[in-house]
């Protein structure tokens, strides 16, 4: 089969592009380097994707790019290029997020139209329902993001509804629950609080620290993209979280112990945009996806410190 996945270059992409071709696929990446970090952890993520003949890929903006071209023969989109991090999303900045998350996903939903596809899969977010008065977080919850970037997310969530609602594009979007593992963006809590383990630093902590939230390891979230692609659901939209329901502050212990060091905390106050918490109800996709998490926090943890250690040092 053949696949597109955009935002390849990040990463959640790069695993999944990983994953496609260990599997027999044939994929093309799309992504733009954009500079939300830096490049050279990019690069990185495209290493061993570069070495292999069945990885095509395009240094491009979605905004930009010829899409129908880009989807001759295309049979599955992973659509994951967007504009991460619920913080940065304020402000002018916000642009920066209306263009790559919301009329990048129009603009390749409206190339889709023209394409006899066989799935459509959307990296959604759990920042869409921002803080819900009840948990865990349920697909038919009202949504109320507390975020631009939440905002963003959920339009382009909608987006990929409507094109299947009118134009049968056979979208499923996938809300993702915070993901962590190797490669994870520099921005996230866990690569920087292991940074800071080897690196003896003290890290930040936004608020009390009692905040939750349900982290989903990588592989699991790939393993869901592809049950999503293979099954004959469409139009639908699922939770896909780890199980993993855990305090920043229960967090910190852990990594001391994997990492064998001390971490020193400086309480920062509260973000605007930042979830009190966060905990999927996945029993939807549990049911219709057959998808079930299987990395623990502390498995994920390890194999995360490890690359840190390895790479990253
Ligand atoms: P990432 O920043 O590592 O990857 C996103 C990639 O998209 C980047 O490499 C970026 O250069 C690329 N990109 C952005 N705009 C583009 C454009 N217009 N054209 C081409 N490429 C473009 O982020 P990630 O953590 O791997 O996230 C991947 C997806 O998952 C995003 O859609 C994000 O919103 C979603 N998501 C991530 C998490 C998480 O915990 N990491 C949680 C919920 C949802």
């Amino acid at each position: 089969m053949k696949c597109l996945v955009t935002g390849a270059a990040g990463f959640i992409g790069s695993h999944l592009s990983e994953e496609l071709v260990r599997l027999g696929h044939n994929v093309t990446g799309i992504d733009c380097f954009i500079d939300y970090y830096p490049r050279v952890f990019k690069e990185d993520n495209l290493k061993g994707l570069r070495k292999n003949n069945q990885f095509t890929f395009l240094e491009q903006s979605i905004l930009k790019a010829d899409l129908e071209k880009l989807l001759k023969g295309i049979d599955f989109v992973f659509h994951l290029a967007a504009q991460a991090g619920v913080r940065a999303s304020w402000g002018k900045d916000f642009q920066i997020y209306t263009e790559n998350n919301i009329r990048g996903t129009q603009r390749l939903l409206e190339a889709c139209k023209a394409v006899k596809l066989k799935k459509f899969v959307y990296a959604s977010s759990s920042s869409v329902y921002g803080d819900t008065e009840s948990l865990p977080m349920k697909e038919t919850d009202y949504l109320q993001p507390i975020s631009p970037y939440g905002v963003s997310k959920l339009a382009a969530e909608h987006l990929a509804y409507l094109y299947w609602k009118n134009f049968q594009v056979p979208t499923i979007s996938l809300r993702y629950f915070t993901v962590f593992g190797p490669r994870q963006r520099p921005d996230m809590a866990f690569y920087k609080f292991g940074l800071a383990a080897f690196t003896n630093t003290p890290i930040e902590i936004y608020g009390s620290g009692e905040q939750t939230r349900d982290f989903t390891f990588i592989s699991d979230i790939i393993k869901a993209h592809i049950l999503a692609a293979e099954s004959s659901v469409e139009g639908e939209i699922f939770n896909i979280g780890g199980g993993n329901r855990i305090c920043l502050s229960e967090v910190i212990p852990i990594i001391e112990e994997i990492s064998g060091k001390k971490i020193s905390v400086q309480h920062k106050p509260t973000q605007k945009g930042d979830a009190k918490h966060t905990y999927a109800d996945i029993s939807k996709a549990r049911k219709l996806l057959s998808y079930n998490p299987k990395v623990s926090i502390r498995e994920g943890l390890e194999k995360e410190l490890n690359w840190i250690k390895n790479f990253r040092l």
